[in-house]
């Protein structure tokens, strides 16, 4: 290929087909990883680097790393056996390797005998006699014309099927070479001025050293992503995620909602006839709501507390305002089961004030269906509950004033989007509570959900005794079981979580099932209860309500518990195979006991053996109770998508900074974005373009 079509201005606008070796196969495969032009191409970092710039001698050969080496066949043989193996051993002279190939062919056969020169690339592992490489990367080479080295270190590409790193590579290297020929075609977006006093790198520099490190480049730099030129991409992509989320905010501040001041009658009354004072943390928190709801702007308020500090009564109080100013309220949960108990509580809470919340499931079908959505429509409900039924088209609310979303990470944001869209058509949009119990560090709320102001509540009501909780094999199953006997004989309640891998709802539930049904044979003198997800409505709300009543002594169940279900008086759960799950997650379990005034206890319950990092999850979870801590550590162990739940949903995803590991870059990144709003406005949307796309729309989750 000579003649190229001239070159358009910039890279963001050249599609990866106008480089060689990209059919539409290729086109596709990349596609999947959302890359669709040059500069996406350019802007997909390798994972890690190989070093095949040096020879690593067979005496320094250390297991677990990868290594290059070279030496000479001293014998090869086809073991046969359960599984047909190739041996190659090899030796420089001074020390020796195994290589070990389970695939090869004749050819491969032919090829590897005594005497031959091989170069070969792998990682190193302790065999049963030596150290040995598993299909290493080889090549013949002869003695009397050694190729060269290579000058850069190897990158590696996280890549989809059907790509192979030869292919990234071939890709990069065009796209490096456009770039090194024509630097503009990705112009400086994050002015100089704006950078001075850093040294850091250009973008094109730091691109090209990224892709292709020189062989001094320090690994550990490089694997710690605190080279400078790593830490250069990061804040501009930080940067344009501020411009973004503030860009969003903005277009909320134009927006109007209904001023709900109230006249106080309604609260005053619920808060009379509670059973207990609110802490310091809900009145403040309180206080912080109840100021925005009288502003003629739409409040975007997120409300974080750890499992059991009571973000509810904190909800009914905002309700019970725009109740009071004469507008409807939607409380929304993320499974039918915690709608359900909403329901029943605030139905509790509410009824001596005169009214009932009116909830809306999915198993209310039909003429009785078709009345509640007209009474919604007719503004007669004053209080709605329901899931994700109410984000659907059909539900129109006559006057709907605020909305309160529980367990906010478990929603989607399409779902979100839809609901704000509800109060729009009277030219105002309702006000939004968005409650959650993952308590993720401010900075990188900050950074996550800077569309939004954040409320806390650290308090935990007095009174509460904490969970002790212990690891126990399943090997030991038989013992927990006589455990749970006696713990239930004594009179008090126990949970069994039942978990598997979250994809399958329908193995889970059969799991739960057949829990449930040897526990039942195994303790005839308990009453053995089932929940899950798939059971009807009506025999889950009768379960429930059974353990609520104290008629049930042992609750089987699945994860579907794992939010927000509130039964005081039981105080023992056991978590099955809890290294399946999340910190996050098993906090938010575990959080379901030692809501009452007794002492409560978790067992996990886990399948040996444990991997290392199993082991320190769990480790971590009984030493403390702070959901604070464990959640800051799953953050670690686990990435941001994972914990915040927001992988499935697409609404966060960095391409390259990462907010936990570059904390140090946020306070800069908001500094820089706030700088660049006033004094470059003319470049923010060009970089949000950059970075973010089409994916702007997260801003609103
Ligand atoms: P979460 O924040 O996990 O949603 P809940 O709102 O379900 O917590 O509250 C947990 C329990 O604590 C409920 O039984 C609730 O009635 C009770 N509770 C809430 N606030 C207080 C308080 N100030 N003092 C005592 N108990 C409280
Ligand atoms: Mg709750």
């Amino acid at each position: 290929m000579t003649e190229r079509a001239p070159a358009p201005a910039t890279l963001d606008a050249v599609a990866v087909e106008r480089l060689r070796g990209v059919a539409s196969r290729v086109a596709e495969r990349l596609a999947r990883l959302g890359i669709a032009t040059v500069q996406d191409l350019l802007f997909h970092l390798p994972l890690r680097y190989q070093d095949r710039t040096r020879l690593v001698p067979m005496g320094q050969l250390l297991p677990g790393a990868e290594a290059q080496v070279e030496g000479t066949i001293a014998a090869a043989e086809v073991a046969q056996g359960p599984r047909r193996t190739l041996r190659v051993w090899l030796t420089d002279g001074r020390a020796g390797l195994v290589l070990r190939f389970f695939h090869f062919t004749v050819r491969q056969t032919a090829a590897l005998r005594a005497g031959v020169r091989l170069r070969c690339y792998g990682e190193v592992r302790q065999g049963f006699q030596s150290l040995e490489m598993v299909h290493p990367e080889y090549r013949l080479v002869a003695a009397t014309d050694l190729p060269p080295l290579d000058a850069a270190l190897t990158p590696v590409y996280p890549t989809t099927e059907g790509l192979g790193q030869t292919t990234w590579r071939a890709l990069t290297d065009q796209a490096l070479d456009w770039l090194r020929r024509d630097a503009a075609a990705l112009p400086e977006l994050v002015p100089e001025a704006l950078l001075a006093g850093r040294r850091w790198p250009s973008l094109a520099e730091a691109l090209i050293f990224l892709h292709r490190p020189p062989v001094d480049a320090s690994a550990a730099d490089l694997r710690e992503r605190g080279h400078p030129a790593f830490r250069r991409l990061a804040l501009e992509e930080l940067i344009a995620h501020q411009l973004s989320l503030r860009r969003v905010r903005r277009r909320q501040h134009q927006c109007r909602a209904p001023v709900l001041t109230g006249d106080g009658r309604l609260r005053a009354r619920l808060l009379a006839g509670l059973p207990f004072a609110l802490t310091g943390a809900q009145r403040r928190v309180g206080d912080e709501i109840a100021a925005d709801l009288r502003r003629s702007h739409p409040m975007q308020r997120l409300l974080q507390g750890d499992v059991g500090t009571g973000k509810t009564v904190v909800a009914v109080l905002a309700a019970l305002q725009a109740i009071e100013a004469g507008h409807q309220v939607a409380l929304m949960a993320p499974t039918e089961l915690l709608s359900e108990q909403h329901q029943r509580n605030l139905a509790g809470w509410l009824g001596p004030l005169g009214f009932e919340p009116l909830w809306l499931a999915g198993r209310h079908k039909g003429r009785a269906r078709a009345t509640l959505l007209e009474r919604i429509a007719a503004g007669e409900a004053p209080l709605v509950v329901g899931t994700h039924a109410l984000f659907q088209d059909y539900v129109a609310f006559a006057r709907l004033g605020l909305v309160v979303i529980d367990e906010q990470h478990r929603f989607g944001v399409h779902q979100r989007m839809r609901l704000l869209g509800k109060g729009q058509a009277a030219g105002q949009v309702p006000h939004q509570l968005i409650m959650t119990a993952t308590p993720i560090p401010r900075s990188l709320a900050m950074t996550l959900y800077a569309d939004l102001d954040l409320s806390v509540i650290d308090e935990r009501p007095p009174g509460r005794q904490p969970v002790t909780t212990v690891a126990i094999p399943d090997g030991r199953r038989d013992e927990v079981i006589e455990r749970v006997r006696a713990f239930c004989a004594d009179g008090r309640q126990a949970y069994w979580v039942c978990t598997l891998i979250e994809e399958s709802e329908a193995l889970q539930c059969q799991a739960a099932e057949d829990t449930a049904r040897a526990l039942a044979e195994r303790l005839p003198g308990l009453r053995v209860g089932l929940v899950h997800g798939r059971l009807k409505g009506g025999e889950r709300d009768a379960a429930m309500g059974r353990f609520v009543a104290g008629e049930l002594d042992l609750l089987v169940a699945t994860t579907v518990i794992e939010v927000g279900v509130d039964v005081p008086s039981a105080s023992l759960m056991i978590i099955e195979n809890p290294e399946r799950l999340g910190l996050a997650q098993l906090h938010q379990l575990r959080g379901r006991i030692g809501r009452g005034a007794s002492e409560s206890h978790c067992v996990l319950l886990y399948h040996a053996p444990l991997s290392d990092q199993a082991r320190t999850r769990l480790g971590l979870l009984r030493e403390s109770d702070d959901g604070f801590a464990i959640a800051r550590k799953d953050l670690e162990l686990r990435g941001p998508g994972e914990v915040l739940g927001t992988r499935q949903t697409g609404a966060v995803q960095f391409r390259i900074a990462d907010p936990l590991r570059d904390e140090a870059l946020l306070a800069e990144a908001q500094r820089l974005a706030d700088r660049m709003l006033a004094d470059h406005p003319a470049l923010v949307d060009p970089l949000i373009a950059r970075w973010l796309g089409g994916r702007e729309a997260y801003g609103l989750v």
